[in-house]
């Protein structure tokens, strides 16, 4: 059986990886969130995105898997599991999946601005939350260090998005759990993978746009859900 996963913000809630719905109290605000994740803000204040996502890296480090990244990397020994996520953190390469393509990027990746060279450290540490720190520089060029994120602006990377089309394309089930289903062009792989006939299982405590066409909406939480998920999927593929 093939199995493909596309997660969103969601399974990563209940780790404490607050989602962009949720990250509006706190230190940062005040601060317009497309300003913190977009080509024109990291332009205008480096120093204020810099801060942002170092504190969000080491946030993630902090904090462990839940059972629902836990389940999906215990599915690789009963199926071909591919995950597609949204999400920036480690979480299922922690939790032990190991094909993981990440649509929006990496808290754990970072380049230069301006010749694209890869940076490998050290990162500052950040013990408590920082509003302002400037970016390290390149060592060849003297760039600015960015976060290897997709940012507001930008196109998603190639290799990650064709893999994402094939897997949600061949899967015989493709499973949607934790995103709200509007960011584009991610929330369009699920009318792809049901364009194809691909079974369409969607996991979220909220009804979202695709909860009408799913082959079948749970309306629980990931870390509820997905444990228990595996053993359906015969009965549902067979009908
Ligand atoms: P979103 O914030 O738009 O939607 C989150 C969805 O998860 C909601 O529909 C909500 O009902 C659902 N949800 C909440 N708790 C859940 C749970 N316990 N189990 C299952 N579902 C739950 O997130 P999105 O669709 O991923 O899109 C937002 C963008 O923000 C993405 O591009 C992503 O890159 C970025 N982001 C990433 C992280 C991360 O890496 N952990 C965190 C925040 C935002
Ligand atoms: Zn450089």
């Amino acid at each position: 059986m093939r199995i493909a996963v596309l997660s969103g913000a969601g399974i990563s809630a209940e780790s404490g990886v607050p989602t962009f719905r949720d990250d509006k109290t706190g230190l940062w605000a005040k601060y317009d969130p497309y300003e913190l994740s977009s080509t024109d803000g990291w332009q205008s204040h480096p120093e204020r995105v810099w801060a942002w996502y170092l504190w969000r890296h080491h946030l993630v480090e902090r904090v462990q898997p839940n059972d629902g990244h836990r389940a999906v990397a215990a599915w690789q020994d009963y199926a071909d599991v591919t995950v597609i996520t949204q999400n920036v953190d480690n979480l299922h390469e922690r939790a032990g999946s190991t094909t993981v393509h990440h649509l929006h990027g990496s808290l754990f990746e970072f380049w230069c601005d301006t010749c694209g060279s890869r940076f490998h450290g050290p990162l500052p540490d950040m013990p408590e939350p920082e509003l302002e720190k400037m970016p390290p520089q390149c060592d060849i060029c003297g760039g600015l260090i960015r976060p290897g994120i997709v940012w507001f602006g930008e196109q998603l990377p190639d290799e990650p998005w064709q893999a994402a089309v094939e897997a949600a394309a061949t899967a015989d089930v493709l499973v949607v759990v934790g995103t709200s289903a509007v960011v584009y062009p991610a929330a369009g792989l699920p009318e792809v993978a049901l364009a194809q006939g691909v079974i369409v299982v969607e996991v979220n405590p909220e009804q979202t746009p695709l909860s009408g066409t799913a082959t079948l909406s749970i309306r629980e939480s990931a870390s509820t859900a997905l444990p228990r998920l595996l053993p359906q999927l015969p009965e549902l593929l067979a009908n």
